[in-house]
């Protein structure tokens, strides 16, 4: 529960810091470089493309009513005023001569090694159906498009950057997905169902349960692809020309790890993406099915439309959540993104309108300022050794204080002051917050020093100190924390043992295996009563330590039995059925253990098997796995928006059970 508070007053913050702590991983995020500045603008950029006459269009004899000027700016017919031409300037003009080249080296290629800086990029297709999106993001085998020739540099790029020697590890992975009557659907596991989008404490626009594949080849990439798009080309048969109406989106992410200290990682993430078609259904004269897909679709790309009048406006509520294409775009327009929008148009007078509105839509898109920021994370455990190298540099005493706790146990000769206690496995985290305030700010100022004395090694502590003090603040109140629930747990197991004390014989007759409830154990009621009684953490864990454990399941206690009472005087109480649990702390253990391993390890698919977990459960919980890491205990759900602490207890009896069940009956 307190993670999941300090999570969200974290997020409210995270605007002001640019900084959140991911309690399950143990590690710290600094979401923005340079946090406290704002990251330096770059607009959204805007280039359009026209495509020739194709076969079965208007030839040469109907002409063109769209004209190139220059490599930036079209003419197009004002339908309102004959002697008129419309004009238009964007960022690039691609005529009916260009090649497939000439967009991706102008508009596509300079923005991929922002990539490799950490930093997100999409690509957008935008147009009416027929203008050449497709071909333009995929092209043909003769003819490849935007999204083979970025691949195939992108792969070149990371294999020259993250070769042996070089200062950063990096890793690719693709996923593919399509957005189809407002359902977000992964093209590399089509089984999965319709996928829910979330946004992390940095605004980061995330698809828990989306497949994702390693790539280090174009191979690979292919393997993967080419059978998604199969996917997609079935659904278009069936359902007549669906892959227009659905919009495409290719998603690759590029994983750095730093190989020496500070041991940074970063993540850059490449959209590319192919829209449903933007014509005019009015005009299309669509009816039934491609009438409601087409309202979808209508839906969405109306909701990109004001989303884009929102940024431009300058207002404070952007419609992103409208629509599922918006919400996906959120950190590529207007967000955190460098973004290119393709505008294809076609030069047919039968498509006028559409390109009219086209156009339109691009010039207003050219206005959107996005914010791109390095997407960097801190690995605190890889600091623990640069923490024990500073010895050499501080006097014995100091380096006494700054000594966490657990290395005096280890290293200290003399009979130790206090036992590590608990709280200290819990986090990686816990060795930077043991360290004295005052000691970090002196070994922050010796990093500085080192550093402006041109030292040769690689900085001690280079994150920026503002971010450091945060992250140390609270570090401090996780402790707090933390220490506030061993209390409260320390007085929840005095009140049993407060109970056994005033119930000695009950204790006597309770048999080493047995659970031994949390309340009083002399069953009142007059109703049937079928019991299972699950054991708080620690009780379990020490039962667990006795070697005499057996194995029972349920055990009848009997119909028409007396129950034991401490109250003589109480009358005597029919409890048929009474079904008592009686389950071997070890096995129960095990149980907990194989949750755990499901939460830790399960695919969406897999944590569906468990009781009470739907799709949408299963979702959010390999989503939080996403972004904090495993989890640490099967309590942790509780942490997970959108399962409450009740949720959490009702799922634990109910699979704890059969987990447990299942061990005893199988093998595990
Ligand atoms: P969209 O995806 O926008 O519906 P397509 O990419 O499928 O449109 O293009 C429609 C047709 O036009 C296809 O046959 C495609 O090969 C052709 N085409 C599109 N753009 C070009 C181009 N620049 N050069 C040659 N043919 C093109
Ligand atoms: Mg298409």
């Amino acid at each position: 529960m307190y993670y999941k508070s300090q999570v969200r007053s974290k997020r409210r913050r995270s605007q002001a810091v640019h900084f959140i702590l991911s309690p399950g991983a143990g590690r710290c995020r600094l979401s923005k470089v340079g946090a406290g500045r704002r990251p330096p603008p770059a607009r959204v950029r805007v280039a359009v493309r026209l495509r020739p006459f194709v076969d079965g269009t208007a030839g040469p004899s109907d002409p063109p009513c769209v004209r190139g000027m220059d490599s930036c700016s079209l003419e197009i017919a004002n339908w309102r005023n004959h002697q008129e031409t419309l004009k238009y300037q964007f960022d690039a003009f691609y005529g009916e001569r260009s090649t497939q080249q000439d967009i991706y080296a102008g508009s596509v290629q300079p923005i991929l090694r922002h990539l490799l800086e950490g930093q997100n990029a999409s690509v957008l297709a935008y147009g009416p159906t027929g203008a050449g999106k497709t071909h333009t993001m995929l092209g043909s085998p003769e003819q490849p498009g935007v999204i083979p020739r970025a691949l195939m540099d992108l792969l070149q790029l990371t294999r020259e950057e993250g070769a042996e020697g070089r200062p950063w590890a990096l890793s690719v992975t693709m996923s593919y997905l399509e957005i189809y009557q407002e359902k977000v659907l992964d093209l590399l596991d089509p089984a999965s169902g319709d996928l829910v989008i979330r946004e992390d404490c940095r605004g980061n626009i995330l698809i828990p349960g989306l497949t994702q594949k390693p790539i280090t080849s174009f191979a690979d990439f292919e393997r993967h692809f080419l059978p998604a798009s199969r996917n997609r080309t079935v659904g278009a048969t069936r359902l007549n020309q669906r892959s227009s109406r659905s919009h495409a989106v290719l998603l690759v992410k590029v994983d750095q790890r730093e190989r020496l200290a500070p041991f940074r990682q970063r993540e850059g993430k490449l959209y590319l993406i192919d829209l449903a078609g933007s014509e005019d259904n009015r005009r299309t004269g669509n009816k039934g099915l491609r009438l409601k897909e087409s309202g979808a679709i209508n839906t969405s790309l109306f909701v990109l439309g004001k989303v884009v009048d929102a940024l431009n406006q300058g207002l404070p509520r952007v419609p992103y959540r409208d629509s599922k294409l918006t919400r996906l775009l959120q950190d590529s327009l207007g967000g955190s993104a460098h973004s290119i929008l393709i505008a294809n148009i076609a030069p047919e007078r039968c498509f006028y309108l559409d390109t009219v509105s086209a156009l339109n839509f691009a010039a207003r898109s050219k206005e959107v300022i996005n914010r791109p920021f390095t997407n960097e994370s801190l690995q605190l455990h890889v600091l623990a050794p640069v923490k024990l190298s500073q010895k050499e540099l501080l006097g014995p005493s100091e380096v006494k204080r700054a000594r966490a706790p657990e290395e005096e146990e280890i290293g200290s000769p003399e009979p130790t002051a206090a036992p590590a206690s608990a709280s200290q496995k819990l986090s990686p985290l816990q060795k930077l917050s043991s360290m004295d305030p005052a000691m970090l700010e002196r070994l922050l100022n010796l990093d500085r020093l080192l550093g402006s004395q041109g030292s040769q090694g690689a900085p001690l502590l280079s994150t920026p100190r503002r971010e450091r003090m945060v992250l140390m603040k609270t570090v401090e109140e996780k402790d707090l924390e933390i220490e506030r629930l061993k209390m409260k747990q320390k007085e929840l197991e005095a009140k049993v043992l407060a109970q056994e004390v005033a119930d000695p014989k009950e204790k006597e007759n309770c048999s080493p295996t047995m659970l031994r409830p949390l309340s009083h154990r002399t069953v009142t009621v007059a109703k049937p009563l079928k019991k299972a009684v699950v054991m708080p953490l620690q009780l379990i864990q020490e039962q667990a330590a006795s070697p005499n454990t057996e194995i029972h399941i349920l055990k009848n206690k009997g119909r028409k039995r007396k129950l034991e009472s401490p109250d003589a005087s109480e009358p005597e109480v029919r409890a048929e059925d009474c079904w008592e649990l009686q389950i071997s702390p070890e096995l129960l253990a095990h149980g907990r253990q194989k949750i755990l391993d499901l939460l830790n390890e399960g695919s969406a698919r897999d944590l569906r098997s468990l009781q009470r977990i739907g799709p949408k459960k299963a979702q959010l919980i390999v989503g939080w796995r996403e972004l904090h890491g495993p989890f640490s205990q099967v309590e942790d759900l509780e942490l997970v928006e959108g399962i409450t602490g009740k949720q959490m207890e009702s799922f634990l009896k109910a699979n704890i059970l059969g987990l447990a069940a299942g061990q005893r009956c199988g093998p595990s």
